[in-house]
């Protein structure tokens, strides 16, 4: 089973990970609300982790205004 990473905002691929032991990548870590928001699985049993990337990150250390828009780019 696969680990797939992507930018919440701009939904640009991070990479893949072929690990399946959620422990290890502090997913435990995480309350439910973070979870469900952070973490999708597909029908296929792959996982799905909503992260940043660096050009989103940056940007809202930018312009911290900007995550007003979040909603709009989900
Ligand atoms: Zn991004």
């Amino acid at each position: 089973m696969a680990i797939h990473y992507e930018c919440r905002h701009c939904r640009t691929k991070l990479g893949s990970i072929n690990h399946s032991d959620e422990e290890r990548l502090g997913f435990h870590l995480l309350n439910e609300e973070e979870r469900e928001t952070m973490i999708n699985y597909d029908d296929r049993g792959e996982t799905h982790v909503k992260a940043i990337c660096e050009e989103c990150e940056k940007a809202l250390t930018e312009n911290p205004d900007y995550h007003q828009f979040e909603s709009f780019l989900q």
